[in-house]
């Protein structure tokens, strides 16, 4: 059964209902995803493990916690993950990335995977992955599928919103990831946009619309 944990932080809250706020300019709402995702990874890293190494402060020599070089491999599921992803990279500058990008079949309504660059060694690291809306869950689950293929020692996801929906999905294929996430909203729409949500991620992000 998936663990879904809400991060309901004041921070996060307030930063999440501007970028709701439709009136939110393209430039705020990339600026503010970026902040979420630093809240967010703050607590998705609680449990890194850490190494001890020798340093020397300017007083005396003493062994200190590090993290495990090289140890975190972040996943953006193109291409609203980027938005997330500059976030988490700006707190953990040596986690090595991956990318997925999918596309939805217009007669199957399936996820079909178009790119694909993960590093390499996953086998053994522990995986994030991100993608702002966990709505109908099918890309998050087929992008799970594909990291899954690599032997990962856990697999995390991190979404801004998520849709009962999506929940299910996850439940359904991959209940061992641990889901992370700003708010979970009401339900899916006629066109599986999140309600009441945020809208399209991607062009919010990127301005595309
Ligand atoms: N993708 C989005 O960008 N928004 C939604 O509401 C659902 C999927």
């Amino acid at each position: 059964m998936n663990t879904v944990t809400i991060i309901d932080h004041p921070l996060v809250q307030h930063k999440l209902t501007i970028m709701r706020d439709k009136s939110t300019p393209n430039s705020q709402f990339r600026t503010l995803a970026k902040e979420i995702a630093m809240l967010l990874v703050y607590e998705v890293t609680k449990d890194l493990p850490l190494t001890m190494r020798e340093i020397e402060t300017p007083i005396q020599a003493m062994r200190a916690p590090t993290l495990l070089n090289e140890h975190i491999v972040l996943v953006s599921i193109l291409r609203a993950g980027n938005g997330l992803l500059d976030g988490a990279l700006e707190l953990i500058p040596s986690a090595r990335v991956g990318f997925i990008g999918l596309y939805r079949d217009p007669e199957t309504l399936k996820p079909v995977e178009y790119y694909c660059k993960l590093p390499e060694n996953v086998s053994g690291h522990d995986v994030i992955i991100f993608d702002p809306m966990l709505a109908t869950g099918h890309s998050a689950a087929a992008a799970i599928s594909k990291v899954k293929e690599h032997n990962p020692s856990s697999i995390k996801i991190v979404n801004l919103l998520a849709a009962p929906e999506g929940i299910a999905t996850l439940k359904e294929t991959h209940a061992d990831v641990r889901i992370y996430v700003a708010a979970l909203d009401q339900k899916l729409n006629e066109h599986s946009y999140i309600v009441p949500g945020l809208g399209d991620a991607g062009d919010r992000i990127f301005g595309t619309k």
